[in-house]
């Protein structure tokens, strides 16, 4: 092979490749397949947000901001955060606003963690978590998620009914001296698993046992449709605050996913840590979008008569979707929250999830994410497919009428 043919990616990232997301955007593209797979909504955000961000494009907020975030969205931020957890923030020095979750996620990782520290990671894990502590140098230990029924009851992780759930022993085992940091995810992506609090306390015992700081994604936190699994943020239970970093973004909860506006909380030692990073990333994030984004949470009307909408449209195709494919013969695993269902598509006799999601997207026309890519040990996904709903009904019922085909 010639010098220019060779692969330059460096030897860290090279395992990774391309992200499933784009692997199965680009060939459900190529197959006219309805996307199912990557989760982003066929519908547009609320046009209060938008006409904010035109405005603050026309009235020439066309500069890099603050480091940190204009101070309409880090007010907005702090109101946000305080009125529902009830603890007070300095925006000065408590938060930083990002480009998207997924920045904040690599900051967080590239500020906080040294070579050889070791991160207890719950999986199957949103995939930009393993890549990003491994850029950071950090040592993923895993804890499996699995429906409950397949972890016997005195280790069986205290989770709510029909969730996923985890064995105590590995959580327990996962801690080691050189633990720095647990990566929360919850509402779970792409097992849709809500957390529950006694699930969490267990977390954040271990974490004061071993001095570990927890960063927590919580971009599906107004995505839920469980009432018994309500979110809950682990930054409020006593003694996290101290040493929680909770991570958010617009893009779930206003349909807005190309915005890419994200933001962490935190106590100022974390923040520091996240912002040390951050300013060698992208230093701001979109100026006028952070204006729009300001708009979105700060506007209390309209962004609550918003998201009750967007609950309940997205409520109907979870049961939708759940109905048609377990009539299939799935077994589905109902989420408490996010926009994702996983089922086992054990049935339909293909060896594995990729095997599945390929026939399905190149001859059933519907793509889905094959979810081993996000297992230590892909076996452990190898029964499971998942499948996003927030899609108009008409796409949903488009949808399910080409599954029909897999009979
Ligand atoms: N975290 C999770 C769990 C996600 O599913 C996503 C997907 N969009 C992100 C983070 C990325 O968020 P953002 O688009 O704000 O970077
Ligand atoms: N979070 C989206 C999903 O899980 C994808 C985001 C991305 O494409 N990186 O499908």
């Amino acid at each position: 092979m010639s010098v220019t043919q060779a692969s330059r990616t460096a030897d860290r990232l090279r395992p990774f490749g391309t992200t499933i997301f784009a692997e199965m955007t680009r060939l459900a593209q190529q197959h006219g397949a309805i996307n199912l797979a990557q989760g982003f909504p066929d519908f547009d955000g609320p046009a209060y947000i938008k006409d904010a961000a035109v405005r603050a494009i026309l009235d020439g907020h066309n500069q890099y901001s603050r480091m940190f975030g204009v101070p309409e969205i880090a007010a907005a931020i702090a109101d946000w955060w305080c009125s529902q957890t009830n603890q007070p923030i300095d925006p000065a020095t408590q938060l930083a606003v990002t480009a998207g979750c997924t920045e904040a996620l690599a900051a967080a990782f590239l500020g906080l963690l040294d070579p050889g520290d070791e991160v207890v990671l719950f999986e199957p894990y949103y995939d930009c978590y393993r890549a990003g502590v491994t850029m950071g140098g950090g040592v993923p230990k895993f804890v499996t998620l699995r429906p409950a029924a397949q972890i016997d009851e005195p280790h069986r992780s205290p989770a709510g009914p029909g969730a996923f759930a985890f064995d105590l022993r590995q959580l327990e085992a996962a801690f080691t001296p050189r633990t720095r940091l647990v990566i929360l995810n919850t509402p779970h992506n792409p097992t849709g698993k809500a957390f529950s609090r006694a699930e969490l306390e267990l977390v954040a015992r271990l974490c004061a046992k071993h001095d570990a700081v927890v960063v927590t994604d919580e971009v599906y936190e107004r995505l839920t449709f469980t009432p018994e699994l309500p979110h809950v943020r682990i930054a409020t239970l006593p003694g996290m605050a101290e040493r929680t970093l909770t991570l958010s973004s617009l893009g779930k909860t206003f349909s807005l996913t190309g915005w890419k506006i994200g933001w962490a909380v935190g106590s100022p030692p974390l923040i520091a840590a996240l912002r040390s990073a951050h300013q060698f990333l992208t230093f701001c994030a979109a100026t006028p979008l952070q204006h729009g984004a300001a708009e979105a949470l700060a506007n209390t009307a309209a962004r609550d008569l918003y998201i009750a909408d967007l609950v309940s449209q997205l409520s109907r195709e979870r049961s939708f979707l759940s109905t048609a494919l377990s009539e299939l013969g799935f077994t589905v695993y109902p989420p408490d929250g996010t926009y994702f269902i996983m089922a086992d598509h054990s049935r339909f006799g293909f060896p594995d999830d990729v095997a599945f999601c390929r026939h399905l997207t190149a001859e059933v026309g519907v793509a889905a994410i094959p979810p081993s890519v996000f297992y230590s040990n892909p076996a452990d996904g190898a029964r499971l497919a998942r499948f996003a709903f927030c899609k108009q009904h008409t796409t949903m019922q488009q949808a399910v009428e080409r599954l029909a085909r897999l009979k």
